[in-house]
């Protein structure tokens, strides 16, 4: 007989986790949470409770998870969007996919929406076939909505090489937070060496950032983005008025998506202001980039980055070098 069970984390001051509580509500808003046939709690300090002596048995550090059981055979999940895919809606990706509006009805219809109900509408449209380009604090934001929608969705990660070591550590703990695949794109190996071989490592200072963007950042990318419908990015309007001023909420991208149309892209934080984005994350717990602490506002490569100066707009630390209107790296048309 087949047995699922969900633990769920009460923290040492006696309060549920919240991340499990917004698990249990997407259950129940799918009309799935009666296919549980137990929930059980791991109290922190209490390590003798029965979910706290699974998790320790079973070797897991996160919650919620779920164990499914049948025929003495278990199996254990840690995203929560796996578990519902493999076990509670399996065959759900087969199902038809429902019609998408034109770029400009869509942007009609989101115009003025909350991130969280874009974001809803584009997985709803997309599922697994739209993506989350992630690498600031923006992007982790998105990510943490995207969970809330309780709805399938990618995200990916370009490593240009040149991030720094707490970029790194900072990718690997939203995998772990969220228990997600993060699909890591690097840059073709033959394209680099030839480009490092002829200019060197830090060309960028001397004739603009363009080329190396290109071959660590925007190439990468196309490869990734032809693999997908519909990206969603952490775009906003006030990140620099020159370049972003203009930032629709829905648009048609340039870049081709899977099967050779033009991906469409969503920003939903078009609207956001960058105060906005960080209330999210504080009152959500989410995990950001531990530089954010030490000055660094909009961060990329390490020797393009510099932490924020007094009076200095965000994007401004990013190529400090360069003219403003030339601050893009080329992933934004
Ligand atoms: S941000 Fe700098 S190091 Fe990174 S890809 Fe662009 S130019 Fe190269």
């Amino acid at each position: 007989m087949k047995e699922i069970i969900m633990v769920k984390k009460r923290k040492a001051d006696g309060e549920p986790c919240r991340k499990c509580l917004q698990v249990e509500e997407q259950l129940r808003d799918r009309g799935l949470l009666d296919r549980i046939d137990r929930i059980v709690w791991a109290v922190e300090n209490e390590p003798a409770s029965e979910g706290m002596v699974m998790a320790e048995r079973l070797g897991v550090e996160i919650a919620p998870f779920f164990i499914v059981s049948e025929n003495n055979q278990e199996k254990v999940y840690l995203s929560s969007l796996q578990f519902i895919k493999k076990e509670l809606e399996p065959g759900a990706e087969n199902r038809k996919a429902p019609e998408v509006p034109p770029a400009v009805e869509l942007a009609d219809e989101l115009a003025g929406k909350s991130p969280l109900t874009v974001i809803d509408r584009a997985l709803s449209l997309y599922g697994e076939e739209c993506a989350i380009s992630f690498s600031g604090a923006e992007d982790v934001a998105l990510i943490e909505m995207a969970v809330q929608t309780g709805k399938p969705f990618s995200v990916f990660s370009l490593d240009t090489g040149r991030l720094h070591p707490e970029t790194y550590r900072f990718i690997d703990r939203v995998r772990k937070h969220y228990g997600i695949t993060i699909r890591i794109a690097s840059p073709d190996r033959e394209a680099l060496e030839a480009f490092v071989g002829e200019k060197g490592l830090y060309s960028f200072y001397e004739d603009g950032h363009k080329e190396c963007c290109t071959v660590r950042k925007v190439e990468p990318l196309k490869r990734v983005l032809s693999g997908y419908k519909a990206w969603i990015t952490g775009q906003r309007k006030d990140q620099n008025p020159s370049t972003r001023g203009l930032l629709e909420m829905v648009q048609k991208d340039v870049f081709t998506g899977k099967g050779g149309g033009n991906l469409m892209k969503f920003n939903p934080l078009a609207d956001w202001t960058q105060a906005q984005v960080w209330s999210f994350i504080r009152s959500h717990g989410v995990p950001y980039n531990e530089l954010h602490d030490r000055g660094y506002v909009s961060i990329g490569c390490e020797p393009c980055t510099r932490p924020q100066q007094p009076g200095e707009h965000e994007r401004a630390s990013r190529w400090w070098w360069e003219e403003g209107t030339k601050r893009e790296c080329g992933l934004h048309k």
